[in-house]
């Protein structure tokens, strides 16, 4: 069951973060990248590197056959997927077991469950964590659309069932509009997805989002590392991420980890997951379920101590988990600002290359990036081209920290959104932790003060 090899199906910091686990494992890395990505750090670390295919990412980091045949050739004996890709693709997750090599991932059957949202709404139910209000499963029916609108309450959402990034949502208003509205977003999730099945669920007005990590060993052992504030978004997409939650009780946190840990016990979970909650009111309520390793995981390390790469190396070697729940502490605060090379106030795609290259450092200060100097970010993958990861004994500690790293980070050759974390530190709303996943946006148009 020993893994040796490594192939990390990635690129970018991503790929850099698992190949420094597995060199710390004892293990060598095997790269694989597309024609753009031949000078990139992943590819200069590695222990070997495959070109996998041209820039396009459905024809290399999303190659199926590609990258199996570059795990062979190179006999690697386990494929990491990092995160987005193909790390929820179950199909990919069966045929890299198929051939003999290990997943370091869920089980596929999982990965399929959580990735059909009706199917997971569902499973989560079965498994008792709280849900949204709303249809049960996919809905067809205009009557019953309206009446479980009228039972949940306008305004409502209406999902597309194979929807994600955020894409395939509707809001409702009222009853007027849930006809039409209805039949656009199953037309709609058609043409997007492939797949027309739409469910309803009440809209909750000003939510945060909590999200918990679990891991477990796929024999029902199971545990959860806390969660992570991820409220601050733009489009859906997180922007900075905490650990702890400003809000949460210690009690909050203990029993909700405590759902969620034995939820993944009961269903036999595998390896790293994050289940996804809105909270409004004191409640919490499921909205999904990530069956892979999360951008924002280095919080959860920062406070918790332990490297969650190496657990899932680990898990995927036939390892028991090396925590109990009971030794799990949470200590200190850190947060996490996502660097894109963007234009900070058009958020614009900024690719370039690097000019100039100054990380910044000192006690608790953890830069999770591909960048060099002299380093061409391609313009064809995600613009997140760094991330700063900072730890401070208090949240205030914390921030101060944070800015002043933040001061000391030099990007030049392209703009970023170094910019627009250093406006956000200095607005009293986020020093106090007193935002939900509207507030970034509203903030951006000018609704909030400072
Ligand atoms: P995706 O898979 O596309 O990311 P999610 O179900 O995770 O979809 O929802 C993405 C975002 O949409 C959430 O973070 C939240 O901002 C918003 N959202 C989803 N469901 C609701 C709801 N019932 N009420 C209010 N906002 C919602």
């Amino acid at each position: 069951m020993k893994i040796e090899k490594i192939l990390i199906a990635n690129r970018g910091e991503i790929a850099l973060r698992i190949h420094r686990a597995a060199h710390e494992m004892g293990i060598k890395t095997v790269a694989v990248h597309s024609t753009a990505d031949a000078d990139a750090m992943h590819v200069r670390l590695a222990d070997e590197a495959i070109c996998i295919g041209p820039p396009a990412a459905n024809l290399s980091y999303l190659n199926i056959p590609a990258i199996i045949s570059a795990a062979e050739i190179s006999q690697a004996d386990a494929i990491h997927p990092g995160y987005g890709f193909l790390s929820e693709n179950a199909q990919f997750a069966e045929i890299v077991e198929s051939h003999d090599i290990k997943w370091i991932g869920p089980k596929p059957e999982h990965i399929h469950t959580m990735g059909d949202k009706v199917a997971a709404k569902i499973s989560a139910g079965e498994l008792g964590l709280p849900l949204v209000p709303g249809s049960d499963g996919a809905i067809e029916d205009i009557e019953e659309a309206k009446k479980i609108a009228n039972e949940v309450g306008y305004p409502v959402i209406i999902k597309a069932a194979s929807g994600g990034g955020g894409r395939g949502m509707k809001v409702v208003q009222n009853e007027e509009e849930l006809e039409s509205q209805m039949q656009q977003a199953g037309s709609e999730a058609k043409a997007a997805f492939g797949d027309a099945t739409v469910y309803l669920e009440k809209y909750l007005g000003n939510p945060r989002h909590i999200e918990f990590q679990v891991f477990g060993d796929g024999e029902g052992n199971a545990i959860h590392l806390g969660e992570r504030d991820c409220s601050l978004q733009r489009r859906h997409q997180k922007v900075l991420e905490e650990a702890p939650s400003p809000i949460l009780s210690t009690e909050e946190r203990n029993r909700m980890g405590e759902i969620c840990s034995k939820a993944m016990s009961d269903m036999g979970y595998r390896g790293a997951g994050t289940i996804e909650f809105l909270y409004e009111n004191g409640e919490f309520y499921f909205i999904e379920m990530n069956t892979r390793l999360q951008v924002e995981h280095p919080v959860t390390e920062m406070i918790t101590g332990i490297d969650l790469v190496r657990e899932q190396i680990r898990i995927a070697a036939g390892k028991p988990l090396t925590f109990k729940q009971d030794e799990i502490q949470f200590k200190g605060h850190a947060i996490e600002c996502r660097i894109n090379a963007e234009d900070p106030e058009t958020f614009m795609p900024s690719p370039g290359k690097v000019t100039w290259y100054h990380p910044p450092g000192g006690l608790y200060v953890r830069v999770d990036s591909g960048l060099y100097h002299g380093y061409k970010v391609p313009p064809n993958y995600d613009s997140m081209i760094a991330k700063l990861i900072v730890y401070g004994h208090t949240r205030e500690g914390c921030l101060m920290r944070l800015r002043r790293a933040l001061g000391e980070f030099v990007i030049e050759g392209m703009k970023t959104t170094i910019p627009l974390h250093l406006k956000l530190l200095d607005n009293p709303d986020v020093q106090n932790g007193d935002y939900t996943i509207k507030w970034l946006e509203e903030w951006l148009d000018g609704d909030h003060q400072s």
